[in-house]
């Protein structure tokens, strides 16, 4: 039987670039004649307007039975002023971690045609292929206790709780190690394990686990070093791993190298490789509606759905040649545009991705 697929358009952009991700599905699961079954459901501001809450045990329902989740963004303005407790982001926490959802993966890979649209010099970015395996599940993100008190002398002071258990630092180490595996067999940890405890316990269990993949390099690297190499000499890594908070904003200083928030596909795996898809970046308010969201981070991560969780590789090497066909026509969206380049739409650019599809 075929696959079944939850679509979660969620906020700002998401409608507009889920869209652009699902003509590109549309195709190929005629092309391929895949049988793949879609569903939308809400999450993030558009559940808390209809449900009052931002993931309705309803569609975490749904997610639970779905082969893999299509998610585009949540959160936006209007609803930032909400109680904590029932924030758009919320419902994104909710989920990967009632999924068991714990490891993020977000390649960033700098298209050769996208050197100029980079941050940084093309010689220091050209060629880039980092592989970010970020902890999702746990961390600071979900540690308890946690919130806002008053002390004694009536001040408010806001606390969070840092923990890893050793169980959870295995279990994404040995998907970094896995993943070196299948590329440069180098792996690099992130902590800061000389002012942390939870990370000082992080960087002995990555040693310790070390032992059994002997044929991938392990480094270690202080998270203030590591975002200094990140910008100074990126090409050095090539699976980088680290916590949930790290890895959070590593992740999207990397993607800056690639060019745009806008090309970062991501992954977020349980423990059978079945995972929510979604692009890095967030709702992006700020250009929601104007229809120039770039939607190649969407259509790659559709790539990664079909890799990682529908064992479809060939079918996601397809969309990835798509891509790469689309920006050597010189097809870009805003946020990559450079002189003598042609400028397109959201819509336009996944008509492209489609037309090469074809
Ligand atoms: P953001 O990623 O939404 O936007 C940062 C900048 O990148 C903005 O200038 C935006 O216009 C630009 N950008 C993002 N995606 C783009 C795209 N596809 N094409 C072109 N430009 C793009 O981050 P933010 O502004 O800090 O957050 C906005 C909202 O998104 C907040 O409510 C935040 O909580 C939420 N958020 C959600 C997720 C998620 O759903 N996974 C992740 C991060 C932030």
């Amino acid at each position: 039987m075929g696959k079944h697929i939850l679509i979660l358009e969620g906020d700002g952009i998401g409608p507009e670039i889920v869209r652009e991700a699902r003509k590109v599905l549309d195709v190929v699961n005629d092309k391929f004649d895949l049988g793949l079954t879609f569903e939308n459901e809400l999450m993030g501001g558009c559940a808390i307007d209809v449900h009052g809450v931002p993931l309705a045990d309803s569609t975490l329902e749904r997610a639970r039975l779905a082969d893999a989740i299509l998610l585009g963004a949540v959160g936006g303005p209007k609803w930032d002023k909400l109680d904590r407790s029932i924030r758009p982001e919320k419902g994104l926490l909710k989920i990967r971690s009632q999924l068991g959802l714990y490891a993020n993966l977000r390649p960033a890979l700098l298209y050769p045609q996208l050197v100029d649209a980079s941050s940084l010099k093309p010689e220091i970015v050209s060629g880039l292929d980092i592989l970010i395996v970020r902890e999702l599940a746990g961390g600071i993100y979900f540690g308890e206790p946690r919130g806002i008190r008053v002390l004694e002398n009536g001040e408010r002071e806001g606390y969070n709780t840092y923990k890893y258990s050793e169980s959870e630092i295995i279990r994404i180490g040995r998907t970094a190690f896995e993943m070196a595996r299948k590329r440069n067999r180098k792996v690099c940890s992130v902590d800061k394990a000389n002012v942390l405890e939870a990370t000082m316990l992080w960087r002995e269990v990555m040693d310790t686990l070390h032992k059994e993949y002997p044929d991938v390099e392990l480094s270690h690297m202080y998270v203030d070093n590591a975002a200094m190499q990140l910008v100074r000499a990126p090409k050095q890594f090539d699976v980088l791993v680290t916590g949930n908070m790290f890895g959070d904003i590593l992740s999207d200083a990397a993607a800056m190298l690639t060019g745009s928030i806008g090309m970062l596909p991501s992954a977020s795996l349980d423990k059978k490789g079945r995972g929510m898809y979604e692009p890095c970046h967030g709702s992006a308010p700020d250009i929601a509606g104007l229809g120039i969201a770039n939607p190649l981070a969407t259509i790659l991560s559709v790539s990664m759905m079909l890799r990682y969780s529908l064992a479809l590789p060939d079918v996601a090497d397809a969309i990835e040649v798509a891509v790469g066909k689309v920006l050597d026509q010189g097809y870009r969206t805003a946020d990559i545009y450079t002189e003598g380049t042609k400028k397109v739409s959201t819509s336009q650019m996944g008509d492209a991705v489609v037309a090469a599809l074809i």
